[in-house]
């Protein structure tokens, strides 16, 4: 069954076309240049962005796989977490085309769907697997036994800020643009991890994260270095807090799959981009014999191809739709 996906849950409008695990299209309207002068996404900008850019991705995904709307089964699209006015739209958009199309439609987590979009690649993720999602908004160790049937517990997440946000929130104060992932990642290649920035909850024995004390640490560091009168070196920053955070994040998903018996490591979510954590994941996953999945960059920040991805294993797995008064959940629990 061919099934489109639509995700509106942040500043990306995402549209994707997915037939049994395999991709077929995959197209992306962002707002993000509209709010890269306030810093962070303004909700109301996002929005109205996705009223715009809905009708024209979808007819832009559709030509891009060869295919009509006629041709769509099922209909996927991220029911939450999210920008509420954000979700509004897309959810908004989906009930009207599987209304209009006569199709089933299917609400998806979109943390989930980050994880989901790795088979898209790889093939059908073995249960159960555990997944690190890493994006803006949040940080955890899953144990996921099924996705397709929504089988995913929680081990561990963020006590603060997430991965993705501690980038951004480090990116700023370093002068660099918003998202700041992508501009840390290509200074850090330049830099040496020298400077000691502290590892929260590394040897805690749980399976949590925190990261703002790391964002306020690198802070103070870079202050004490202006007082001094002495120029601040970027890139050894930069490459010393990424090196902080992927330390964390890789030993924590190791000893996660350990404690579990677990053998399989998926990573998602847009952190999961980062050169770096892709590097010591793989490093330190071949030494304790795990298999790393983790999907290409351009699959790991939001789209549209991992909700179509997600919505077909659950089509692929019959598990019923949902009903066509689904609401939009800014916090959909996972
Ligand atoms: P959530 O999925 O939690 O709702 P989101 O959808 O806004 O949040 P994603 O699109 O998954 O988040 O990821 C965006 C985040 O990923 C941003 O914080 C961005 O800085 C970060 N990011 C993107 N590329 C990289 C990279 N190469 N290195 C590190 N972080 C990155
Ligand atoms: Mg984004
Ligand atoms: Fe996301």
């Amino acid at each position: 069954p061919l099934v489109l996906g639509i995700e509106t849950s942040c500043d990306e409008t995402g549209v994707g076309l997915v037939r049994g695990g395999v991709l077929l299209a995959d197209t992306l309207a962002s707002s993000v240049d509209e709010h890269a002068r306030y810093g962070g996404v303004i909700p109301e900008i996002a929005a109205r962005a996705h009223l715009e850019a809905m009708v024209p991705t979808v007819d832009r995904a559709l030509s891009q796989a060869g295919l009509r709307h006629r041709d769509v089964d099922a209909v996927a699209v991220t029911a939450g977490p999210g920008l509420a006015g954000a979700l509004l739209v897309g959810v908004a958009a989906a009930k009207a085309y599987a209304l209009a199309l006569g199709v089933p439609l299917h609400g998806v987590h979109h943390l989930a769907a980050h994880v989901a979009v790795d088979t898209l690649e790889h093939g059908p993720l073995p249960g159960p697997s555990i997944a690190l999602l890493v994006s803006g908004g949040h940080s955890s160790l899953l144990l996921v036994p099924d996705l397709a049937r929504g089988e995913v517990s929680p081990l561990g997440a963020t006590v603060d800020d997430a991965a993705g946000e501690a980038y951004d929130k480090v990116a700023r104060l370093l002068g660099m643009p918003f998202p700041g992932g992508p501009p840390i990642d290509r200074a850090a290649r330049d830099g040496s991890p020298t400077i000691p920035f502290p590892r929260a909850k590394a040897a805690d024995g749980t399976f949590d994260f925190s990261f703002s004390g790391l964002k306020t640490a690198v802070a103070r560091w870079v202050e004490a270095r202006g007082r001094a009168g002495e120029p601040v070196p970027v890139a050894d920053v930069a490459a010393s807090f990424q090196e902080a955070v992927v330390d964390v994040l890789t030993a924590k998903s190791v000893a996660a799959c350990r404690a579990h018996g677990v053998d399989t490591l998926v990573i998602g979510g847009g952190v999961a981009a980062n050169s770096r954590l892709r590097a010591l994941a793989e490093a330190r996953c071949e030494a304790a014999g795990i298999t790393l999945r983790v999907p290409r960059p351009g699959l790991c920040t939001d789209n549209g191809a991992m909700v179509a991805a997600l919505g077909s294993l659950q089509v692929e797995a019959g598990v019923p739709p949902s009903p066509l008064d689904i609401p939009a959940s800014s916090t959909l629990p996972l």
